[in-house]
């Protein structure tokens, strides 16, 4: 049976389902389910468009494990590393200096986890933040907590999702004056409360807005276009914008720290992206205008650079990653 015949069913029995359920169920059978990742699939993730990247992102990472002591028992952590693709740009610029800890990949998905299986053998996996060892971490997660189902109100009212005649339809209708994602949260606050008892730092990056209320939020997107959310359920990518501040209210609840949040090109710029871009360029001239393009898309007003945001969350007594502290 379909996703889509299932839920309708799911609604004649107990009826209307909340946004939240409909987001989760949907995500859940569309990450089972595929590789969304890249020009054949659906979307395009910073990672998959440029090993610069990574790099840059190892390179932060790198920066603090040093400043941080070298301390030996640190584990290297992923939230939803898609194809692996970041984790092989970041490990192989925090190797390069000395890094040798273990690699932790939390990752729901039968599919990807094969794909990140090929590139990383060793990696260990989790299917939630729980499991994790309890040990200063490094963690990532780029394009992780928009994955998130959220709840939405119209007014005193939670948006649900119902059926009727051929498809699915909110109720009620009417504007969307309230957003949160309780799972976002949840997540934030457990490993906040990690770092600041173990140590290590965590890195968010992923579109979203720095605090205040945005309304409606929720996105859907099929073969690199935008479609409506409730078109396509389990076969198209349900995101919705980060509230970055109440991520970070989330996480610092048990004494971590949360960074300011600065724009993904801003963040990209000033670890370097731009002698980076040149030096790359330099080695490979054949493709000196790709390597310009990509970092566009990266850090340009235009495309990625502004919508994404980048912010960490540390142990008191870690070091911010370079570009985000005060
Ligand atoms: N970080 C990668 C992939 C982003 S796509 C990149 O930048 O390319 C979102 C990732 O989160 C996928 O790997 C997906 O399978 C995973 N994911 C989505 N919901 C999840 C959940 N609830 N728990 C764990 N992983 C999840």
């Amino acid at each position: 049976m379909s996703l889509a015949e299932a839920l309708k069913q799911r609604i004649a029995a107990e009826g209307p389902i909340s946004l939240h359920d409909y987001m989760a169920a949907s995500n859940a059978e569309y990450y089972a389910t595929r590789d969304p990742l890249g020009e054949a699939g659906d979307f395009t993730t910073a990672p998959e468009i440029s090993q610069m990247f990574g790099e840059l992102v190892g390179a932060a990472l790198a920066d603090v494990f040093a400043r941080a002591g070298r301390p030996e028992d640190v584990a290297y952590v992923e939230l939803g590393p898609g194809r692996g693709t970041l984790a092989s740009d970041v490990l192989r610029l925090m190797r390069g200096i000395g890094f040798a800890g273990e690699v932790h990949f939390v990752e729901t998905s039968p599919v990807l986890r094969d794909a990140q299986r090929e590139r990383h053998p060793d990696a260990t996996w989790h299917k939630t933040t729980d499991s994790l060892p309890k040990v200063p971490l490094l963690i990532v997660a780029n394009e992780f907590f928009d994955a998130l189902p959220v709840r939405q109100w119209v007014g005193d009212a939670e948006r649900k999702v119902t059926h009727e005649g051929i498809g699915f339809r909110f109720s009620p209708g009417g504007k969307v004056t309230r957003e949160a994602s309780p799972a976002t949260e949840a997540i934030a606050g457990r490993l906040g409360g990690h770092l600041a008892t173990h140590g290590g730092v965590m890195l968010v990056i992923d579109y979203g807005y720095g605090g205040g209320e945005q309304g409606d939020t929720l996105q859907a997107v099929r073969r690199h276009e935008k479609v409506g959310p409730l078109a396509y359920p389990g076969t198209s990518d349900l995101t919705a914008h980060v509230d970055f501040a109440a991520l970070a209210s989330a996480a610092t609840r048990g004494g971590a720290k949360a960074t300011r949040l600065i724009t993904q090109g801003t963040w990209l710029e000033t670890l370097g992206l731009g002698p980076r871009a040149v030096a790359l360029a330099g080695r490979n001239p054949d493709r000196a205008e790709e390597i310009a393009s990509q970092r566009k898309r990266l850090a340009s007003e235009e495309e990625m650079g502004t919508l994404f945001k980048v912010m960490a969350v540390h142990h008191p007594d870690w070091p911010a990653p370079a570009g985000l502290g005060v």
